[in-house]
């Protein structure tokens, strides 16, 4: 009979050997024993059982540095199915993966905060349903859903606490979507489950202290320090989407004034573009009667163009974002700092003018070199971020 010790000493090994089969990709056994310190015959009945589990397979023979050949390992990517999903103010992406996190299908539908909180959950439960439907068997089934939300959550009660742009307050999310597909499901913030999308799958694998900004309708920020998300003393940090950057300034839904997203997303694009057309001469194609009706997607291609409203409106935002990443710089000596969502879209002016910004204003930046690059994740940051949520439990707890 084995102590409880023994059992999670066991437990231990058999994440750690699983997590290096999945960042080395293929891997012998003889390289994981030299690399993890474990001894050669723990590792040998470690990988006997996680391919009696199913998680790993042989992969065939590698090359002989002298000796034997190694059999390589690799990760059975046809172990299980995750769910992820980016809950957005007014879209929600539905990703279904493999073990590995290659994407198997995907669908996004739009929504309005307008809707009630109960039609929005329900428009959530039915995509979900709605990829699942013949989705390709995994030998363990779908092994869970997480879930980006774009406001503040309680993560261990899986609660969403608040979300202003889609109105919600003290919504129970994990146990109704626990309820609906019977599987474990696990919440986070959008910004939070996009800086670990980064971490697992994005530039944040080379990266040991970074933050992820996510510049969307709002500007949300997930903090890496350590090769860990940082969450605060209540679970709510990340916020600097309401750092102050102007006192007197723009009013926010936060009821404070002057928050950095006033300045630094798309309603602070839209309310640029607004304010300056007619600014261009006529040399703008937007019209000032039609902007309501344009979305973020097609102000990035009108930039693209090179409208110039456009273009400056980009110019302007990235600024202001530079100013806000300027402070984080200054406050973390990140090695990197990753811009995703979707004002990332417009990254040849944007990035520009971040790190012009941050030059000036950052004197951190001068002593310690920082990388400031867009999400190469583009639009499903979020959504992978949520699925590293259940991933993250999958290797850190198999079965023993
Ligand atoms: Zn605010």
């Amino acid at each position: 009979m084995k102590t409880a010790d023994q059992i999670l000493v066991k437990q231990i090994n058999k994440s750690i050997v699983l997590n290096f089969i999945r960042k080395k990709g293929q891997i012998s056994r003889a390289d994981i024993a030299k690399k993890t310190g474990l001894n050669r015959s723990t590792v040998s009945a470690l990988v006997d059982e996680l391919i009696s589990d199913g998680l790993i397979v042989e992969k065939g023979i590698g090359t002989s540095k002298g000796g034997r050949k190694p059999v390589i390992l690799a990760i059975n990517k046809e172990a299980g199915n995750i769910i992820g999903v980016d809950l957005g103010v007014n879209y929600i992406l539905v990703v279904l993966v493999n073990l590995l996190g290659e994407i198997i299908r995907e669908r996004r539908v739009n929504i309005s905060a307008q809707n009630s909180v109960e039609k929005n959950i329900e428009m959530l439960l039915g995509l979900i349903q709605e990829v699942l439907k013949n989705a390709p068997v995994a030998l363990k089934g779908l092994l869970g859903i997480g879930i980006g939300v774009p406001g503040i959550v309680n993560y261990e009660k899986g609660l969403v606490l608040m979300a202003p742009n889609l109105r919600w307050v003290n919504v129970g999310l994990k146990d109704i979507v626990e309820e609906r597909f019977k599987v474990p499901v696990f919440i986070d913030n959008e910004a939070n489950a996009g800086a670990i999308g980064e971490k697992w799958f994005g530039l944040g694998k080379k990266a040991t202290n970074f933050v992820y900004v996510s510049a969307g309708i709002g500007v949300g920020t997930g903090i890496i320090i350590n090769n860990e998300l940082y969450r605060g003393s209540s679970g709510l940090a990340g916020e600097m989407g309401h750092m102050t950057i102007d006192m007197n300034g723009k009013a926010c839904s936060c009821e404070n004034l002057g928050c950095w997203e006033e300045y630094a997303s798309e309603k602070a694009l839209f309310r640029y573009l607004k304010e300056q057309s007619g600014s261009c001469g006529g040399n703008s194609k937007i019209d000032l009667k039609k902007i309501d009706e344009m979305t973020v997607f097609d102000v990035v291609d009108t930039a693209k163009a090179g409208d110039p409203l456009a273009v400056s409106a980009f110019r302007w935002v990235g600024k202001h974002l530079g100013v806000g990443v300027a402070n984080i710089v200054n406050t973390f000596n990140p090695d990197l700092v990753v811009i995703g969502n979707t004002i990332s879209m417009a990254k040849d002016i944007i990035i520009e003018e971040i790190t012009k910004e941050v030059q000036q204003r950052s004197f951190i930046s001068r002593y310690s070199k920082v990388t400031i690059a867009p999400s190469q994740l583009n639009m499903h940051a979020c959504a992978m971020g949520a699925v590293s949520l259940v991933m993250s439990k999958v290797f850190a707890t198999p079965e023993v």
